[in-house]
C-alpha cells in the first residue's frame, strides 16, 4: 500500500481507489497534506495498461468473440486495480514531472 511521505500513514485499498485511480493525487486520509503518485510510479502503472492493448491484439488475432474481450478487460482492470495499482502506487508530497 501506498505510505503518505508526509506523515507515514499507510493508505487503505478504499483510500487509493477513491482519491488516486482517476486523478493521481489526493490529501492523506490522515494528515490532510496533498500527495502525488511519483513519475515513476505513473509510468510503471501506464505499462500495466499495455495489457489491454495485448489483449485487443490477441482479440483480432484469434477471432475472439466481442463479449470474450470485453469480459477480459473487465476481469483485468478488477486485478489492476485490486493488487497492481495499490502496490505499484508510491507517493510523495512534491508534484513531478511525468517527463
Ligand atoms: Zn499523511
Amino acid at each position: 500500500m501506498p505510505v503518505c511521505d508526509h506523515c507515514g500513514y499507510e493508505w487503505r485499498r478504499r483510500d487509493v481507489w477513491k482519491k488516486l485511480s482517476v486523478q493521481a493525487r489526493g490529501t492523506c486520509p490522515s494528515c490532510g497534506q496533498m500527495q502525488y503518485v511519483t513519475a515513476k510510479s505513473r509510468k510503471r502503472g501506464s505499462m500495466y495498461m499495455l495489457l489491454v492493448f495485448l489483449i485487443l491484439i490477441v482479440q483480432a488475432v484469434f477471432e475472439i468473440p466481442l463479449w470474450g474481450s470485453i469480459a477480459m478487460l473487465f476481469a483485468l482492470a478488477f486485478v489492476l486495480m485490486t493488487f497492481v495499482i495499490p502496490k505499484v502506487y508510491e507517493l510523495t508530497s512534491e508534484q513531478e514531472a511525468l517527463y
